[in-house]
């Protein structure tokens, strides 16, 4: 057995859950180990930058200012424009299973306290009328958003993804590395025993089980479950963050789903996606993507890509 590899280990708080970032690789002298920090800090610094455009529970985010506008054509920057676009593609091929514009739905349904302060958010006052994604017009060429009418968006399926994606691109000179920002991952090369990450793709109703192990290099691993974030302790045990925008209520055909693709935000996205779609239809998602994916339904059947079984360990008993 090969000798492991030191590992560089941070985590810290940001966007509602703790991102965590591994490189791995001895620094031989103080300044490739300043360079690494370096490196690191910018990474983290991503995370921070996506929170201050994407965040609806900060009132002062660029989404959340965007309901101080509605009706104009507000120039977006370059990471709210690029997770919204993605959004609102995937809004329109799903039909509105996926719908970037629940904002004011999550919160009504109690998702609605900001992780720093924990202040309860309270924005959809004249929240009126029911919206959805054709509510919101992106203008490719002049890279601005306009909101039809009053609505919060919620980038809570993309923009975690994002910031994985631009975080990557701080570590991949390092080649060996994973970040994890809370469940959505990306794996650069090896890990600390120079093989392939390991992902468990967590049981859904089994605690500290897992139902599959993924042997991974180069890619974002992303999984939606419905067992993640509950509503508040008085809701329904069978109420969770994922909706079903077409019918507003918690989505149901399936408990979980994972998604393997070089993009964390597309990995991100289609899973939440292919989770509300469920079954077979969810596969036939990611594949027209070119994606890999396990879908969980409540019975416990599984549904996969063609391609998932070249990353499949040992099924967890
Ligand atoms: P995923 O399955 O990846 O996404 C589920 C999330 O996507 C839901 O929580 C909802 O936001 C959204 N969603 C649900 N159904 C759909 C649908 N059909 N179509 C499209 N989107 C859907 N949480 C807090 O409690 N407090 C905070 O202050 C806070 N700040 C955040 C700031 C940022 C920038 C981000 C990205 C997230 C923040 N979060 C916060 C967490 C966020 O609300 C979600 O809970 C989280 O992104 C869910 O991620 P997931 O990977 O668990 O689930
Ligand atoms: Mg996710």
């Amino acid at each position: 057995m090969s000798a492991g590899v030191d590992a560089y280990v941070r985590s810290t708080a940001l966007m509602g859950t703790v991102v965590s970032m591994q490189v791995i690789g001895h620094c031989a002298t103080d300044t490739e180990r300043v360079a690494r920090d370096a490196a690191v800090d910018r990474a983290f610094e991503w995370c921070r930058e996506i929170e201050a455009c994407c965040s609806r529970f900060d009132p002062t985010s660029e989404v959340s200012r965007l309901l101080h506008h509605v009706g104009e054509a507000v120039p977006a920057s370059p990471m709210l424009f690029g997770a919204l676009r993605f959004a609102l593609a995937l809004a329109q091929e799903t039909g509105g299973a996926f719908d970037p514009t629940i904002g004011h739905l999550m919160e009504a349904r109690g998702d609605n306290i900001a992780y720093r302060t924990r202040a309860i958010v309270n924005t959809a006052a004249d929240a009126s009328h029911e919206t959805n994604w054709r509510d919101v017009h992106v203008d490719a060429d002049a890279k601005t958003v306009t909101l039809l009418k009053p609505l919060m968006l919620d980038l809570g399926a993309v923009a975690k993804g994002l910031a994985v994606d631009l975080a990557m691109r701080e570590l991949r000179d390092y080649t060996n590395f994973a970040i994890d920002a809370g469940g959505d991952l990306y794996l650069g090369g090896t890990n600390a025993m120079r093989a392939p990450w390991v992902v468990g793709i967590r049981h859904p109703r089994e605690v500290d089980a897992l139902i599959q192990t993924l042997h991974v290099s180069n890619v974002a691993v992303c999984t939606s479950g419905d067992y993640e974030r509950r509503l508040s302790s008085n809701a329904p045990p069978d109420e969770h963050h994922i909706i079903d925008p077409r019918s507003r209520t918690t989505a149901s055909a399936s408990i979980s789903a994972t998604v393997i693709a070089s993009s964390a935000m597309v990995a991100d996205a289609l899973a939440t996606a292919a989770f509300v779609i469920g079954g077979r239809d969810g596969i036939a998602l990611l594949e027209q993507h070119s994606v890999d994916g396990l879908i969980i339904s409540k019975s416990l059947e599984r549904f996969a890509t063609r391609g998932l079984s070249r990353y499949v360990g040992a099924v967890a008993s």
